[in-house]
């Protein structure tokens, strides 16, 4: 299936429509200063292809939608809690579940549950929320991903890995007392989309066992992962995504799941853990900040529609085209000549913006500037995830300057098809040819917390 030359399609065809609006460059060039020249501020009704995220995005089933009919809106006890928790229990292993509003919700209660002022919390790079949600529990994140991760044209095929040597090297410095746990995101969002081997999680488990340090995957794109591993890693070819991702996830203690990514809704997550005393921490706690255990501020309806998305997500002729459309994307950009990150990861095509715009320093924004060109070049949409999503050092105040300074370009779930992913490349295209004449930006207004999201910006030298 994976080297074949046939043609594909989506496997899926069209019963309701969501009409589409185009603009003119003049109007463009107005939406997106009276933006900040932030995307995130952009309506979204000045949008033509939306391609900002994957987070909630997704285009749900007729299956799913029918699901939705079947809320049980009871304030204790829902049926659709049930049965979501015997799915996660089915396609992920996880004893114990607890739902909440979405993936950073699950992470605010993990954080709080687990980390200890003082502590240290290893990554295989940092996501956005997460890591900010265990600063604001006292720990300290620290970075132990392969040094790959940060190279954009490198090529190994698991850039996601930890390094084992730098896992190990941080368990000598503060000992494993201080560490509660590792969190494995796999694919890594922040490095491109890049899968964890199984080969890895094994390893990285046999480390953090040895020193009784939890195991929590950030399996918001498990499933993406176990397409991977499924064609990257010898010995799971056979095997299906399904049995995949339940084997990565019995590496794994715990996990946090954002569902508005593979499970197909467009809002809902959760939190699992098989350990009992954490559960109980987990569900003494959800109520405080979310709702009660058995709905965690989701609506019964929601809860049904996660649980259905979660048996249409595992399938592998669902996974396959979603990656496949990121990779014909990609593939696009590539035999122009326009740099991106490789290999192509599976949710997005990330635009080396620090080579696109190599005329314009960091600390101007480069991958800012880039993300506002395309959309007055196209009405296409999408961000920054370079010095501007990176924030800021808490101790000295100073930029953190990330060696990856992209743009990313998401694919929503079932929602495009192929000729909106041409129109969107031919734009990126054209910008790349006339890339000389860009500026970058000045940062004029910046919110304390994951300043990406609400921070202003102006041309410089117009
Ligand atoms: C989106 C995301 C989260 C946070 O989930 P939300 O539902 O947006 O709160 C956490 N980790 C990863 C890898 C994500 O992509």
């Amino acid at each position: 299936m994976a080297n074949s030359k046939a043609p594909w399609a989506e496997p899926y065809k069209i019963k309701v429509v969501e009409p589409l609006k185009v603009t003119d460059r003049e109007y463009r060039l107005n939406a997106i200063k009276e933006a900040g020249y932030n995307t995130f501020l952009l309506k979204s009704e000045d949008v033509y292809i939306d391609l900002l995220t994957d987070s909630g995005t997704n285009a749900m089933s007729d299956y799913q939608w029918a699901g939705m009919m079947l809320g049980d809106e009871s304030y204790a006890g829902s049926r659709n809690f049930y049965y979501l928790e015997s799915n996660v229990r089915k396609y992920y292993g996880y004893k114990h579940l607890v739902p909440t509003h979405q993936g950073r919700g699950a992470e605010h209660l993990l954080s709080r549950a687990l980390i200890k002022d003082g502590d240290y919390v290893p990554g295989n790079m940092y996501f956005t929320t997460t890591r900010l949600h265990q600063e604001l529990a006292g720990g300290t994140f620290v970075d132990v991903i392969i040094d790959e991760a940060h190279d954009p044209q490198n090529l190994h095929p698991f850039k996601g890995n930890v390094d084992l040597a730098k896992f190990e090297g941080l368990i000598n410095r503060v000992g494993g007392g201080k560490i509660p746990y590792i969190t494995i995101g796999a694919p890594v969002n922040m490095a491109g989309g890049q899968p964890v081997s199984m080969d890895n999680i094994r390893r990285v488990k046999e480390l953090a066992n040895k020193h009784d340090i939890m195991i929590v995957f950030d399996a918001t794109r498990g499933m993406e992962n176990a397409y991977f591993i499924q064609q990257r890693e010898e010995g799971y070819a056979n095997k299906s995504v399904a049995e995949i991702l339940l084997e990565f996830a019995s590496h794994t203690d715990a996990a946090t799941m954002s569902g508005k990514k593979d499970l197909l809704v467009n809002i809902g997550g959760f939190v699992a853990v098989n350990d009992w005393d954490t559960f109980e921490e987990l569900r003494n706690m959800v109520v405080i900040y979310e709702g009660l255990h058995t709905y965690g501020g989701l609506a019964g309806r929601d809860m049904e529609a996660m649980a259905r998305g979660m048996e249409e997500a595992v399938q592998d002729a669902h996974i396959s085209t979603r990656v496949k459309q990121v990779e014909y994307f990609g593939q696009l950009l590539l035999d122009a000549g326009v740099p991106i990150v490789e290999p192509i990861g599976g949710h997005a095509v990330f635009v080396d913006a620090r080579k696109f715009y190599d005329h314009i320093p960091q600390d101007q924004f480069p991958a800012q500037a880039l993300a506002a060109d395309f959309y007055i070049e196209s009405g296409v949409r999408c961000m920054e995830r370079g010095i501007v999503s990176a924030g800021r050092n808490k101790e000295t105040g100073e930029h953190y300057f990330p060696k990856l300074e992209l743009v990313r370009i998401t694919f929503p779930r079932r929602v495009y098809m192929q000729s909106h992913l041409d129109v969107a490349a031919y734009h990126v295209i054209e910008l790349f040819k006339k890339r000389h004449e860009a500026k970058g930006l000045e940062m004029v207004y910046e919110p304390t917390y994951l300043r990406f999201f609400q921070a202003r910006f102006e041309r410089i030298g117009k």
